[in-house]
């Protein structure tokens, strides 16, 4: 369920959907997913489809994964990344084997002591992890020439925009738990802000304030 052949038939489907990126591609294949899932789902974890982590919180699925990624390096590979949301860890593991540093703030402690615990046994070590509600960002290390949010709020937070560099990338699912959501393509510019929607999307919404569990 886990083998190589699963996950080459993943990729290929990634391939179909419209990925182009090799690297990104590449990554994708070799990297561990059903490490980021329950034991108990692990059977499903190269299947492109979310799936539950505990705590009301899902894994992105792959194509998501992967879209957000192409969109993100589209403009060549920065030097550093904020995510928000870690959850499993995943998208950051990803990510981590594609540029030089990664940061992720996550509200919801014991998901991120798991995928610390996940990082350490894979030997990854340029992912820093930051227990916070992400919102505000991550101001010490910013601004950040790329952001990805993988939780959706209502709508963009002040603090992310700030924290974005110039001539970076933001991406971002934007809108209600109820309606539809819009996947943002948000780029900074030396006068200011450019908005692109690239897809409809439903992601877990962006919660406030951090969470001792
Ligand atoms: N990138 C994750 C996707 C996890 S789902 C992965 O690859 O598995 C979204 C995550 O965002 C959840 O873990 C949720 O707890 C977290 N989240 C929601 N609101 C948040 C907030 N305000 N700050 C930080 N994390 C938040």
């Amino acid at each position: 369920m886990t083998s190589q052949r699963t996950r080459d038939r993943l990729i290929a489907r990634l391939r179909d959907k419209g990925i182009q990126n090799e690297h990104i591609l590449n990554v994708m294949r070799v990297m561990p997913r059903h490490l980021f899932v329950d034991e108990a789902m692990s059977s499903r974890s190269y299947e492109d489809s979310s799936l539950p982590i505990g705590h009301g919180q899902t894994i992105s699925q792959p194509f998501i994964v992967a879209r957000m990624t192409e969109v993100l390096l589209g403009r060549g590979v920065p030097e550093k990344v904020l995510e928000i949301g870690t959850g499993s860890g995943y998208q950051a593991a990803i990510l981590s084997q594609l540029v030089p540093q990664v940061y992720s703030v996550e509200r919801i402690v014991a998901l991120q002591t798991q995928a610390r615990e996940r990082y350490h046994a894979l030997g990854i070590n340029n992912i820093a992890l930051k227990h916070s509600d992400g919102s505000w960002g991550w101001p010490q290390y910013g601004p950040f020439p790329a952001i990805m949010v993988t939780a959706a709020p209502e709508e963009v937070p002040d603090a992310l925009l700030e924290q974005l560099a110039v001539g970076g990338v933001m991406v971002i699912p934007v809108g209600s738990q109820t309606g539809v959501q819009k996947l943002l393509q948000i780029t900074r510019e030396a006068d200011g802000f450019y908005e692109e929607v690239l897809d409809g999307v439903r992601f877990v919404p962006l919660l406030n304030g951090a969470v001792r569990k």
